[in-house]
């Protein structure tokens, strides 16, 4: 999945989360799931000063596992020490949606998916194809007519989802300003 996609999986679980709590959305917060849902791709940094040919023997390592969502999360935690569990929730979901939106994307180098249960399970494991791979073999690549549709393939996946928790927020929100504001 490429950035826009996994941007959209960390913004749907925090809307998740405020639907869920009754929480208001706030710009702050929305970018810290968006930064968090992109977080595992930093390994990509390495793969690609390693070269694009090992790229993706480099790629979807250790920043793409259970582990590291865990280890985001506590860290956010102890940042975060007025709400911890909030904390904890935002940073670790963000990170296993990256994840969970990796493990349905189509991935045809070797080695294929991730160690998405690292620590308790080390094997790379896949889902089913529900999202286009990203082409990363060159610079050029990055910016391909595939890359392209992959892109507004996820727009398209996630603007559904987003609309539905954004007018059950929307809801919520007026009906708690409509009992503020009843007279007692
Ligand atoms: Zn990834």
């Amino acid at each position: 999945m490429g950035p826009l996609g996994h941007t959209l999986s960390g913004v749907t679980v925090y809307l998740g989360i405020c639907t869920a709590t009754r929480r208001k959305p706030t710009i702050g917060e929305t970018a810290v799931a968006a930064v968090f849902a992109n977080a595992p791709d930093l390994d990509l940094i390495s793969a690609i000063w390693a070269g694009f040919d090992h790229a993706n023997k480099l790629h979807h390592s250790y920043s793409h596992t259970l582990g590291f969502a865990l280890f985001c999360g506590l860290i956010a935690m102890l940042v975060h020490r007025k709400r911890p569990l909030f904390a904890f929730s935002l940073v670790a979901l963000s990170v296993i949606a990256h994840n969970t939106g990796d493990f349905f994307t189509r991935d045809t180098s070797y080695p294929n998916g991730l160690m998405m249960l690292w620590p308790f399970d080390p094997d790379y494991m896949i889902g089913p194809s529900l999202f286009l791979d990203i082409h990363k073999a060159s610079w050029m690549n990055l910016i391909s007519a595939p890359n392209i549709k992959a892109t507004i393939h996820e727009f398209l996946a996630f603007t559904p989802l987003l609309s539905i928790l954004s007018f059950i927020l929307l809801v919520q929100r007026r009906t708690l300003s409509g009992a503020s504001h009843e007279p007692r």
